[in-house]
């Protein structure tokens, strides 16, 4: 009798174990959900970089919903000129990667020339926009100020294309780091 109790409750420990580690199963893969079908998505749209799909089928199924904000999406990036990046170890890919990066003012001890300062999270990227006439870099520069953190730096959703990087001009919610 004992032994089979013991048995029960191991059961409805595994039991319960099971669906702890669904329910973390579920919260990844929410994620990345395809927007057509709501399935488990692996493919981004390579237009916004911010929607994802399970399947070619599925993204050309959807087009006709997405074409507009996708556009709209796009043409919202500012692309930077003259990024100068500090650090090399991170491989630049030909293809276009969407990240979050943390973008600063200077100092009064970072060199007068600099506009901008770059940098992921783990700061395996670090970069520096050098060009003072840069408009778009003005407009970020102006995000900042006016909403960005302390009015000194800001969390931005970013593209980078073969080390070019634009920068969609929305301040992201606060991250820790
Ligand atoms: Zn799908
Ligand atoms: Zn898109």
């Amino acid at each position: 009798m004992a032994n089979q109790t013991k048995s029960n409750m191991k059961a409805l420990f595994t039991v319960q174990r099971k669906a702890k580690n669904e329910g973390k199963l579920v919260v990844q893969e929410k994620l990345k959900k395809c927007e057509n079908c709501l399935f488990p998505a692996e493919k981004r749209c390579s237009g916004c970089c911010l929607v994802w799909y399970c399947s070619g089928e599925c993204q050309k199924e959807h087009w006709k919903k997405h074409k507009e904000s996708c556009k709209a999406r796009r043409n919202g990036y500012l692309k930077l000129g003259m990024v100068v990046w500090q650090q090399m170890i991170f491989v630049f890919s030909s293809s276009s990667s969407n990240l979050v990066l943390r973008i600063r003012l200077p100092t009064s001890e970072d060199n007068p020339i600099i506009l901008l300062l770059v940098n992921n999270k783990d700061m395996s990227m670090r970069g520096q926009v050098t060009d003072y006439k840069d408009p778009n870099g003005d407009l970020i520069k102006e995000a900042i100020k006016t909403k960005g953190h302390g009015g000194q730096y800001g969390f931005f959703n970013c593209i980078l294309n073969g080390g070019e990087l634009s920068v969609h001009p929305t301040v992201l919610p606060q991250a820790d780091w």
